[in-house]
Protein backbone atom coordinates (compact mmCIF):
# COMPACT_ATOMS: atom_id res chain seq x y z
CA UNK A 1 0.00 0.00 0.00
CA UNK A 2 1.31 3.52 -0.59
CA UNK A 3 1.39 6.24 1.94
CA UNK A 4 -1.37 8.04 0.36
CA UNK A 5 -3.71 5.01 0.70
CA UNK A 6 -2.66 4.54 4.13
CA UNK A 7 -3.28 8.11 5.28
CA UNK A 8 -6.91 7.94 3.57
CA UNK A 9 -7.09 4.05 5.27
CA UNK A 10 -6.51 5.71 8.73
CA UNK A 11 -8.99 8.63 7.55
CA UNK A 12 -11.71 6.66 6.60
CA UNK A 13 -12.01 5.26 10.06
CA UNK A 14 -11.67 8.57 12.23
CA UNK A 15 -14.32 9.67 9.86
CA UNK A 16 -16.93 6.93 10.05
CA UNK A 17 -16.13 7.37 14.47
CA UNK A 18 -17.38 10.48 14.37
CA UNK A 19 -21.06 10.51 16.24
CA UNK A 20 -22.22 14.20 16.26
CA UNK A 21 -24.78 15.42 14.30
CA UNK A 22 -22.58 18.95 13.52
CA UNK A 23 -19.15 17.12 12.33
CA UNK A 24 -21.40 14.47 10.19
CA UNK A 25 -22.87 17.85 8.62
CA UNK A 26 -19.81 19.14 7.82
CA UNK A 27 -18.55 15.70 6.47
CA UNK A 28 -21.40 15.75 3.95
CA UNK A 29 -21.18 19.48 3.07
CA UNK A 30 -17.83 17.98 2.62
CA UNK A 31 -18.89 14.74 -0.30
CA UNK A 32 -20.77 16.88 -1.56
CA UNK A 33 -18.70 19.84 -2.29
CA UNK A 34 -16.00 17.98 -3.64
CA UNK A 35 -17.85 14.67 -5.26
CA UNK A 36 -20.60 16.14 -6.51
CA UNK A 37 -22.42 18.19 -9.06
CA UNK A 38 -25.59 20.41 -8.19
CA UNK A 39 -27.51 21.83 -11.10
CA UNK A 40 -30.30 24.16 -9.96
CA UNK A 41 -31.78 24.67 -13.89
CA UNK A 42 -35.45 24.78 -13.52
CA UNK A 43 -36.35 22.11 -15.61
CA UNK A 44 -33.24 19.97 -14.82
CA UNK A 45 -32.71 19.65 -11.07
CA UNK A 46 -30.53 16.97 -9.98
CA UNK A 47 -27.45 16.43 -7.74
CA UNK A 48 -24.95 14.02 -8.51
CA UNK A 49 -22.67 12.37 -6.16
CA UNK A 50 -19.56 10.26 -7.49
CA UNK A 51 -16.04 9.10 -6.14
CA UNK A 52 -13.87 6.24 -7.05
CA UNK A 53 -14.03 5.13 -3.59
CA UNK A 54 -16.93 3.62 -2.77
CA UNK A 55 -16.14 3.85 0.69
CA UNK A 56 -17.04 7.29 0.42
CA UNK A 57 -20.26 7.09 -1.65
CA UNK A 58 -21.21 4.41 1.21
CA UNK A 59 -20.77 7.31 3.85
CA UNK A 60 -22.50 9.71 1.82
CA UNK A 61 -25.58 7.62 1.20
CA UNK A 62 -25.84 7.18 5.17
CA UNK A 63 -25.31 11.08 5.96
CA UNK A 64 -27.78 11.83 3.43
CA UNK A 65 -30.49 10.22 5.27
CA UNK A 66 -29.37 10.96 8.57
CA UNK A 67 -29.11 14.50 7.91
CA UNK A 68 -31.54 15.33 5.69
CA UNK A 69 -33.56 12.52 5.75
CA UNK A 70 -32.91 11.58 2.36
CA UNK A 71 -33.43 7.61 0.96
CA UNK A 72 -30.68 7.33 -2.03
CA UNK A 73 -29.54 4.75 -4.23
CA UNK A 74 -26.03 3.63 -5.25
CA UNK A 75 -25.12 2.66 -8.85
CA UNK A 76 -22.03 2.35 -9.81
CA UNK A 77 -20.49 4.49 -7.59
CA UNK A 78 -23.06 7.07 -7.64
CA UNK A 79 -25.75 8.97 -6.56
CA UNK A 80 -28.31 10.72 -7.85
CA UNK A 81 -31.04 12.96 -6.21
CA UNK A 82 -33.84 14.34 -8.81
CA UNK A 83 -36.32 14.78 -6.19
CA UNK A 84 -37.22 18.47 -6.34
CA UNK A 85 -37.00 19.05 -2.64
CA UNK A 86 -34.43 17.18 -1.66
CA UNK A 87 -32.47 19.00 -4.29
CA UNK A 88 -33.23 22.12 -2.61
CA UNK A 89 -32.35 20.54 0.92
CA UNK A 90 -29.43 19.98 -0.51
CA UNK A 91 -28.76 23.27 -2.20
CA UNK A 92 -29.47 24.85 0.82
CA UNK A 93 -27.27 22.33 3.03
CA UNK A 94 -23.95 23.47 1.12
CA UNK A 95 -25.38 27.28 0.85
CA UNK A 96 -26.66 27.97 -2.03
CA UNK A 97 -29.94 29.60 -2.83
CA UNK A 98 -32.20 26.94 -3.95
CA UNK A 99 -33.52 30.11 -6.42
CA UNK A 100 -31.00 31.40 -8.09
CA UNK A 101 -28.15 29.22 -7.51
CA UNK A 102 -25.89 32.61 -5.73
CA UNK A 103 -23.83 31.40 -3.11
CA UNK A 104 -24.43 32.30 0.38
CA UNK A 105 -20.97 32.32 1.90
CA UNK A 106 -22.59 32.86 5.64
CA UNK A 107 -24.56 29.39 5.12
CA UNK A 108 -21.21 27.79 4.64
CA UNK A 109 -19.60 29.24 7.67
CA UNK A 110 -22.54 29.05 9.82
CA UNK A 111 -22.53 24.99 9.23
CA UNK A 112 -18.94 24.75 9.28
CA UNK A 113 -17.83 26.96 12.42
CA UNK A 114 -16.53 24.52 15.38
CA UNK A 115 -13.45 23.18 15.08
CA UNK A 116 -13.91 20.00 15.21
CA UNK A 117 -16.12 20.27 12.34
CA UNK A 118 -13.61 22.38 10.11
CA UNK A 119 -11.52 19.05 10.66
CA UNK A 120 -14.12 16.24 9.66
CA UNK A 121 -14.49 19.12 6.55
CA UNK A 122 -10.53 19.10 5.62
CA UNK A 123 -10.40 15.17 6.37
CA UNK A 124 -13.22 14.36 3.58
CA UNK A 125 -11.94 16.85 1.22
CA UNK A 126 -8.46 15.13 1.44
CA UNK A 127 -10.26 11.81 1.27
CA UNK A 128 -12.16 13.23 -1.70
CA UNK A 129 -9.60 14.37 -4.13
CA UNK A 130 -6.46 14.12 -2.17
CA UNK A 131 -2.92 12.98 -2.74
CA UNK A 132 0.15 12.48 -0.27
CA UNK A 133 3.67 11.33 -1.67
CA UNK A 134 6.10 8.47 -0.13
CA UNK A 135 7.74 11.42 2.59
CA UNK A 136 11.00 9.35 1.55
CA UNK A 137 10.65 10.25 -1.63
CA UNK A 138 9.14 13.46 -1.68
CA UNK A 139 7.69 15.63 0.75
CA UNK A 140 3.88 17.14 -1.29
CA UNK A 141 0.48 16.79 -0.34
CA UNK A 142 -2.15 18.10 -2.78
CA UNK A 143 -6.10 18.38 -2.76
CA UNK A 144 -7.70 18.82 -6.39
CA UNK A 145 -10.71 21.15 -7.32
CA UNK A 146 -12.85 22.28 -9.73
CA UNK A 147 -14.86 25.02 -8.20
CA UNK A 148 -13.10 28.33 -7.30
CA UNK A 149 -15.57 29.26 -4.50
CA UNK A 150 -14.96 25.63 -2.90
CA UNK A 151 -11.16 25.83 -3.21
CA UNK A 152 -11.05 29.16 -1.61
CA UNK A 153 -13.54 28.20 1.20
CA UNK A 154 -10.98 25.17 1.75
CA UNK A 155 -7.99 27.09 1.80
CA UNK A 156 -9.63 29.44 4.57
CA UNK A 157 -10.39 26.43 6.61
CA UNK A 158 -7.04 25.08 6.34
CA UNK A 159 -5.46 28.67 6.76
CA UNK A 160 -7.42 28.89 10.59
CA UNK A 161 -5.00 26.09 11.37
CA UNK A 162 -1.62 28.18 10.68
CA UNK A 163 -1.22 25.75 7.74
CA UNK A 164 -0.49 28.02 4.42
CA UNK A 165 -1.22 25.90 1.11
CA UNK A 166 -0.83 27.22 -2.24
CA UNK A 167 -2.96 27.14 -5.07
CA UNK A 168 -2.07 26.25 -8.72
CA UNK A 169 -4.88 26.59 -11.43
CA UNK A 170 -4.12 24.58 -14.51
CA UNK A 171 -7.24 24.02 -17.78
CA UNK A 172 -10.08 25.35 -14.70
CA UNK A 173 -9.00 22.85 -12.39
CA UNK A 174 -7.47 24.26 -8.82
CA UNK A 175 -4.55 22.32 -7.33
CA UNK A 176 -4.15 23.10 -3.21
CA UNK A 177 -0.52 21.63 -2.65
CA UNK A 178 2.17 22.37 0.05
CA UNK A 179 5.68 20.89 -0.11
CA UNK A 180 6.79 21.38 3.40
CA UNK A 181 7.70 18.36 5.86
CA UNK A 182 5.86 20.68 8.84
CA UNK A 183 2.85 21.72 7.28
CA UNK A 184 2.38 18.57 5.97
CA UNK A 185 2.78 17.03 9.78
CA UNK A 186 -0.02 19.91 11.19
CA UNK A 187 -2.02 18.99 8.16
CA UNK A 188 -1.95 15.02 9.24
CA UNK A 189 -2.46 16.60 12.80
CA UNK A 190 -5.68 18.48 11.60
CA UNK A 191 -7.24 15.38 9.95
CA UNK A 192 -6.68 13.37 12.71
CA UNK A 193 -4.17 10.96 10.73
CA UNK A 194 -1.76 10.22 13.85
CA UNK A 195 -0.58 7.03 13.13
CA UNK A 196 0.69 8.22 9.35
CA UNK A 197 1.65 11.36 11.02
CA UNK A 198 4.23 9.07 13.55
CA UNK A 199 5.60 7.41 9.93
CA UNK A 200 6.07 10.60 8.73
CA UNK A 201 8.25 12.01 11.41
CA UNK A 202 10.15 9.14 11.86
CA UNK A 203 11.00 8.54 7.93
CA UNK A 204 12.49 12.61 8.81
CA UNK A 205 14.32 11.67 11.65
CA UNK A 206 16.18 8.88 9.54
CA UNK A 207 16.13 10.75 6.30
CA UNK A 208 18.43 13.67 8.71
CA UNK A 209 20.52 11.25 10.60
CA UNK A 210 21.35 10.05 7.32
CA UNK A 211 22.23 13.76 5.59
CA UNK A 212 24.47 14.11 8.25
CA UNK A 213 26.30 11.35 8.66
CA UNK A 214 26.55 11.83 4.49
CA UNK A 215 27.62 14.96 5.29
CA UNK A 216 30.43 13.82 8.09
CA UNK A 217 32.10 11.05 6.12
CA UNK A 218 32.50 13.35 3.17
CA UNK A 219 34.14 16.07 5.10
CA UNK A 220 36.59 13.13 6.81
CA UNK A 221 37.07 11.74 3.15
CA UNK A 222 37.74 15.11 1.85
CA UNK A 223 40.22 15.73 4.58
CA UNK A 224 42.05 12.10 4.29
CA UNK A 225 42.45 13.04 0.71
CA UNK A 226 44.08 16.56 1.17
CA UNK A 227 46.35 14.73 4.07
CA UNK A 228 47.52 12.25 1.04
CA UNK A 229 47.84 14.59 -1.69
CA UNK A 230 49.82 16.91 0.15
CA UNK A 231 52.23 13.80 1.19
CA UNK A 232 52.65 12.88 -2.48
CA UNK A 233 53.46 16.25 -3.49
CA UNK A 234 55.82 16.49 -0.58
CA UNK A 235 57.55 12.91 -1.81
CA UNK A 236 57.87 13.98 -5.27
CA UNK A 237 59.54 17.23 -4.20
CA UNK A 238 62.02 15.03 -1.65
CA UNK A 239 62.86 12.68 -4.93
CA UNK A 240 63.68 15.54 -7.17
CA UNK A 241 66.19 16.72 -4.94
CA UNK A 242 67.56 12.94 -4.28
CA UNK A 243 67.79 12.58 -8.13
CA UNK A 244 69.62 15.79 -8.90
CA UNK A 245 71.81 16.57 -5.79
CA UNK A 246 71.21 13.58 -3.27
CA UNK A 247 69.80 14.16 0.23
CA UNK A 248 73.43 14.95 1.92
CA UNK A 249 72.86 18.47 -0.51
CA UNK A 250 70.24 19.46 2.50
CA UNK A 251 71.24 20.78 5.25
CA UNK A 252 70.99 18.43 8.28
CA UNK A 253 67.69 19.14 9.91
CA UNK A 254 65.83 19.00 6.73
CA UNK A 255 67.52 15.81 5.93
CA UNK A 256 66.22 14.07 8.58
CA UNK A 257 62.48 15.31 7.84
CA UNK A 258 62.83 14.29 4.27
CA UNK A 259 64.41 10.61 5.15
CA UNK A 260 61.53 9.98 7.51
CA UNK A 261 58.93 11.54 5.04
CA UNK A 262 60.27 9.06 2.55
CA UNK A 263 60.08 6.41 5.15
CA UNK A 264 56.97 6.87 6.72
CA UNK A 265 54.21 8.12 3.35
CA UNK A 266 51.35 7.83 5.68
CA UNK A 267 52.54 9.63 8.41
CA UNK A 268 50.74 13.03 9.83
CA UNK A 269 53.28 16.04 10.08
CA UNK A 270 52.52 15.35 13.69
CA UNK A 271 53.75 12.01 13.52
CA UNK A 272 56.66 12.61 11.76
CA UNK A 273 57.75 15.54 14.28
CA UNK A 274 57.31 12.93 16.87
CA UNK A 275 59.96 10.43 14.97
CA UNK A 276 62.74 13.13 15.64
CA UNK A 277 64.09 13.18 19.03
CA UNK A 278 64.22 15.70 20.48
CA UNK A 279 60.29 16.19 19.03
CA UNK A 280 59.51 18.93 16.98
CA UNK A 281 55.80 20.20 16.49
CA UNK A 282 53.61 19.56 13.52
CA UNK A 283 54.12 23.41 12.09
CA UNK A 284 57.97 22.88 12.79
CA UNK A 285 57.88 19.76 10.17
CA UNK A 286 55.38 22.02 7.97
CA UNK A 287 57.97 24.74 8.22
CA UNK A 288 60.79 22.39 7.31
CA UNK A 289 58.92 20.36 4.22
CA UNK A 290 57.84 24.18 3.15
CA UNK A 291 61.63 24.95 2.60
CA UNK A 292 62.43 21.23 1.43
CA UNK A 293 59.82 22.34 -1.49
CA UNK A 294 61.62 25.78 -2.19
CA UNK A 295 64.55 24.09 -2.89
CA UNK A 296 63.06 21.18 -5.27
CA UNK A 297 61.73 24.41 -6.92
CA UNK A 298 64.49 25.99 -6.89
CA UNK A 299 66.41 23.03 -8.50
CA UNK A 300 63.65 22.62 -11.10
CA UNK A 301 64.78 26.48 -12.33
CA UNK A 302 68.14 25.38 -12.66
CA UNK A 303 67.50 22.14 -14.91
ZN1 LIG B 1 -18.29 19.17 14.85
Amino acid sequence: MSFSSDVKAELLTFIKSLDSKHCKTAVLISIINMSGFISLETYDKFVALHNENLEIVKIAKVLLFEVCGIKTDIIENEIVIEKEEDVDKIAVLVGLNSKGCIPMFEGFSNAISKNCCKRAYIGMAFLCCGYINDPNKQYHLEINLNDYKICQELLELISDFKIEMRVITRKGKYTLYCKEAEQIVDFLNVISAHKALLELENMRVIKEVRNNVNRIVNCETANINRVVNTAIKQIEDIKLILELKGLDYLPTNLKDIASLRLKYPEASLKELGEYLSPNISKYGVNHRLKKIHNIAESLKGDN
